[in-house]
């Protein structure tokens, strides 16, 4: 593991609180306690799992690629489909989430970037989630999707949809099932998509000379379906794919041909169009500078998907 070097100082106000972060810490203390009345078992285990990665797409594929990358466009159904989904894993809303994250690839690694590990790996991780000043959503970074009037409905009522979908699971398979499906799969959950703002800025390979910390980590991008390829993404942030080869597990992605959720419009990079080293480090000066730019990879049509905010 390779270690970041400067280290920032953070504000005497970014700091972990014991009030917001009390919901957190009890439900991983929670998640311990169950084990003793719900044990696991296969079919525990698999609702588990289940639970992960359908949460987990509603994350990657909904709240990052398309929400703070516009990567790919969907009709504005599947889009308040995708941002429910994603809202459902308890990772607070939508705009909330996706407004961050373009904050973060505006600063990746600079003094002004939230949560980039130089300002300490934990922080990094969740401490920047559980602190006050950062509770509320950068609505400024976000505006293309603070129109629609839905997806402010899930922004303000985040907290609700977690206990929806741990309702569902226990209308479906009783308590052991909201347990393993809602608390021990969220829970799991949180660290998966944590990695991302904390490993995947430190443990890995860099096949891209960016100005950032970010690293393209094989284990991760099981774990993330994808989102792994984290110096892929940084290099190339408006692509729906992050794996570039076809040995970059990227479970999230979806081929346009036979998906319904991308439509049309993709910023694909596959490593057949763009030779055998990935797309080209030239390109990567354009990609700088916030979400959703157009780039021209040699060999690919430009987006077209560029102008127009919002679903197909
Ligand atoms: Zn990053
Ligand atoms: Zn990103």
């Amino acid at each position: 593991m390779t270690s970041a070097v400067e280290r920032f100082e953070r504000a005497p106000d970014e700091r972990f609180a014991i009030v917001s972060s009390t919901p957190y810490v009890l439900l991983h203390v929670a998640v311990i306690a169950g084990m003793w009345l719900w044990p696991p078992t296969w079919e525990l285990f698999f609702v588990m799992v289940g639970a992960y990665y359908l949460r987990m797409f509603g994350i990657t594929a909904g709240y990052h690629r398309y929400f703070a990358h516009r990567g790919y466009k969907t009709s504005r159904v599947f889009q308040f489909i995708l941002a429910l989904l994603g809202t459902t894993a308890s990772q607070k809303g939508v705009l909330w989430w996706a407004g961050h994250h373009r904050h973060h690839h505006k600063f990746s690694d600079m003094d002004e970037d939230i949560h980039s590990p130089k300002r300490g790996f934990w922080w990094s991780h969740h401490g920047w989630i559980l602190c006050p000043k950062y509770v509320e959503a950068p609505l400024h970074q976000i505006k293309d999707f603070a129109k629609y009037p839905e997806l402010m409905f899930l922004q303000r009522t985040w907290a609700v949809w977690p206990f929806v979908f741990g309702g569902a699971l226990y209308l479906m398979g009783g308590m052991a099932w909201a347990f393993w499906g809602a608390m021990v799969s969220t829970v799991v959950l949180y660290h998966g998509t944590f990695t991302i703002n904390s490993l995947a800025h430190v443990w890995g390979s860099r096949r891209y000379d960016t100005t950032d910390t970010s690293r393209n980590n094989f284990w991760l991008s099981l774990l993330t379906m994808g989102e792994g390829w984290h110096n892929n993404h940084h290099f190339y942030q408006s692509t729906a794919r992050n794996g570039f080869f076809w040995w970059e597990v990227d479970a999230s992605y979806l081929h346009p041909e036979g998906a319904l959720v991308v439509r049309r419009g993709v910023g694909s990079a596959p490593a057949a169009d763009v030779g055998a080293r990935g797309p080209q480090p030239q390109v990567r000066r354009a990609a700088r500078g916030g979400a959703g730019r157009a780039l021209r990879l040699p060999g690919l049509a430009p987006r077209r998907d560029a102008a127009p905010a919002g679903p197909a």
